[in-house]
């Protein structure tokens, strides 16, 4: 990943998102217990209590040792300026025991040390100051690629008549393979990890292009277009008006 993909946008355009799908990911992230590494209150606390809001289970420590021996958690987010020891042995330590997403969030946006953390295993790397909802937007996307990660043993996921191998990125209509291009094999895959639920614009724009696109979404639109198209009916995906997409199957 080219490191120009990881900085983080200050002042990103605020999320408006409607209630049944504020719920939804309320509910979404309930089941994420969220270990946040940072030994000033003054950032950790306020970050723990956002959190907690957006319904994520927060535990906030403040130190290395703290952070090795917490319980396992489902995501980490590790400040790099920590009292007792560098956020990259943390990072290095933690990796050699578990896969768990792990987000670094630094003072420093210093190219080396962006570097080294994705070398050491980090999913991600945030400069401070961040905003809140692009971190959460990141955490979001990070957990939903590692939720994503085929498994030696998973086959394709098969919806109706559609099978999508995420292993090969191949794509089966009715036994036939269906020729996308990598946008649109990518938007495909993003809508199948939850069929039916609706996934936002913005999550599409963050996820398929760019956390801090700042185009049009009629790119959204356009390739959305040509995807229904190609699974030859408009009904494998549903539009809710201003707000999203989401993957059904025609009846
Ligand atoms: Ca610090």
């Amino acid at each position: 990943m080219a490191p120009a993909r990881l900085e983080l946008a200050r002042g990103g355009a605020a999320v408006t998102t409607r209630q049944p799908d504020r719920d939804r990911l309320w509910k979404a992230n309930r089941e994420v217990q969220v270990l946040v590494v940072e030994d000033d209150s003054a950032i950790g606390e306020p970050l723990a209590t956002g959190l907690r809001r957006e319904g994520f289970e927060v535990m906030l420590v403040q130190s290395a040792a703290a952070a090795l021996s917490a319980p396992p958690a489902d995501l980490v987010l590790l400040d790099l300026g920590l009292p007792d020891a560098h956020g990259f042995e943390v990072c290095r330590q933690l990796r050699a025991r578990s896969t768990v997403p792990i987000i670094i969030v630094t003072a420093r946006d210093d190219e080396t040390d962006r570097v080294v953390g994705l070398e050491l295993g980090a999913d991600d790397y945030v400069v401070k100051p961040f905003g809140f909802r692009e971190l959460v937007a990141r955490i979001r996307a990070v957990l939903r690629r590692s939720a994503a990660q085929p498994s030696a043993t998973s086959g394709p996921q098969v919806i109706g008549e559609l099978e999508i191998d995420r292993r090969t990125h191949r794509v089966l209509l009715a036994g036939e393979e269906v020729q996308l291009t990598p946008k649109e094999y990518d938007l495909l895959a993003l809508l199948a990890l939850d069929p039916g639920a609706m996934v936002t614009r913005r999550e599409i724009l963050a996820e398929v292009w760019d956390p801090h696109w700042y185009g049009t979404s009629k790119t959204v639109d356009v390739h959305i277009a040509s995807l229904r198209k190609k699974l030859g009916d408009p009904k494998w995906i549903e539009t809710s008006r201003g707000v999203g997409f989401r993957l059904a199957v025609p009846q």
